[in-house]
């Protein structure tokens, strides 16, 4: 029998749910030993972990499974994007919003997501996007989404889930912040006041899919700079899981598509990225082109 894969890496979220691991890992680990010569499964304890192991090992092995929500996706793919030479790189959901894992139509249901692994028919260079010494995969953003998940604490994360954090903030901010920005892309420098910058380079977020085509490999990032009066609309945008044209006759939200985008703050402002909050606002996002290769699932 040929092996698909010679060594695999398992990077799994130590602090998911009590048993929960253990009980995955009995769907998870014997599909997978069929289809490799060996396979090393790392529980991760501690913020970071995920990270480490990545960076310091990731070279070693042709494919790393993360088995985690978007933290630790997060966290592998800024230890793995760093490396001169990546392994192949799967996602097995086990968060609340899997934005990333939603992304690259991976399934929902643990098996299902194993078995585009172990049949792995589908493979695609995905696009990385390098965030001053950080890297990201579906998303950065200042204001409202940082403000969202800022008011997150840690406890009830993990019972409510992110999701009902993100709806609940963007339905009762009544009077957003206003944030005063610069950005440049293009060789276009625009200013103006906004309550929100967004930019995606995946298609979830907060396990909401943003009904416009954002394409994952196309070296371009979009970013969304939404101006007040553009606020309800990005309401609509993002809750509503509209499948149809979100018209912006008014031009409340400006749309750039770029390769380099570049964002200047007035006054010091967090970010998110992939749900991850980071205190330095200023920040050149460049896209890295097909930078990692991921095992895919079906578009439905
Ligand atoms: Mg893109």
């Amino acid at each position: 029998m040929t092996m698909l894969y010679s060594r695999i890496l398992l990077v799994c979220n130590g602090k998911a749910g009590k048993g929960e691991l253990e009980v995955q890992l009995k769907d998870v680990i014997p599909p997978l030993l069929d289809k490799c010569d060996t396979m090393t499964v790392h529980k991760t304890k501690d913020k970071g972990d995920a990270e480490r192991i990545c960076r310091d090992t990731g070279h070693e092995y042709d494919l790393v499974i993360i088995m985690g929500g978007d933290g630790t996706v997060h966290e592998a793919v800024n230890g793995l994007a760093s490396l001169n030479s990546r392994p192949k790189v799967a996602i097995l959901p086990g968060g609340t919003c899997n934005d990333f894992a939603r992304s690259l139509n991976v399934p929902m249901n643990m098996r299902q997501a194993v078995e585009i692994i172990t049949s792995s028919e589908r493979e695609k260079d995905i696009d990385i996007v390098k965030a001053g010494d950080r890297y990201f995969s579906n998303f950065w953003g200042a204001g409202l989404v940082s403000k969202t998940s800022d008011n997150i604490d840690v406890g009830s994360k993990s019972v409510l889930g992110k999701l009902s954090y993100y709806i609940s903030a963007f339905q009762s901010i009544q009077d957003p912040q206003l944030l005063n920005v610069t950005v440049t892309a293009n060789g276009d420098t625009i200013h103006e006041e906004v309550v929100m910058v967004l930019a995606a380079n995946g298609r979830s977020i907060g396990a909401n899919p943003l009904p416009v085509d954002i394409d994952l490999e196309d070296g371009l990032l979009d970013v969304y700079l939404v101006k007040k009066t553009g606020f309800p609309l990005m309401k609509e945008f993002i809750m509503l899981r509209s499948t149809g044209e979100v018209s912006d006759p008014t031009n409340d939200i400006i749309h750039i598509k770029a390769p380099e985008v570049s964002i200047r703050f007035e006054d010091n402002e967090r970010v998110d990225m992939d749900g991850e909050l980071y205190d330095q606002g200023d920040q050149t996002l460049v896209v890295l082109k097909h930078h990692m290769r991921l095992i895919v699932g079906e578009k439905k």
